[in-house]
């Protein structure tokens, strides 16, 4: 068997995504093994997240400052803050399934939906950092992979 992306190599593994397999080179490269296309996927699309995530997050943080200022400048801040958890903390609650309160009637669907949006934005302003950081390491993946075809 040769590598996928090298064709004039043996194969001594394979990569953990899609299965392809990968030379000593490529094996090696990134911890657990992925091939080249893959890592560039992953980045690309960790890229498209991550900008989707920050535009998204800046526009609910200058609404909820907005409509905090209706009351007090703390208020603005405080809420400007919890929309700007909102994208990043939302994906981290899918333990607040819907299916929960859906056989509950239209109420209470109304009342998870808000219980589910204000856990997200605490969990939000925690995870922002974190996701960052992981968002910012895959798409390095793609970096890295880029190297190989050089
Ligand atoms: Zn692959
Ligand atoms: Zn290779």
């Amino acid at each position: 068997m040769r590598c996928a992306i090298h064709q004039g190599y043996d194969a001594s593994g394979t990569c953990s995504n899609c299965g392809q397999f990968l030379c000593y080179t490529c094996v090696s490269l990134f911890n657990p093994p992925m091939c080249a296309n893959c890592a560039i996927a992953i980045g690309k699309e960790a890229q498209g997240k991550l900008i989707t995530k920050i535009v998204l997050s800046v526009i609910l943080a200058i609404v909820g400052f907005l409509l905090g200022s209706i009351w007090t400048t703390g208020t603005a801040f405080v809420l400007g803050l919890l929309f700007m958890g909102l994208p990043w903390g939302y994906g981290a609650t899918p333990i607040l399934t819907a299916g929960v309160f859906a056989t509950q009637g239209c109420a209470w669907g109304v009342f998870y939906f808000v219980v589910k949006l204000a856990v997200s934005a605490v969990i939000g302003i925690f995870a922002m950092p974190f996701q960052i950081v992981k968002l910012s390491g895959q798409i390095s993946l793609s970096k890295t992979a880029y190297t190989l075809f050089e």
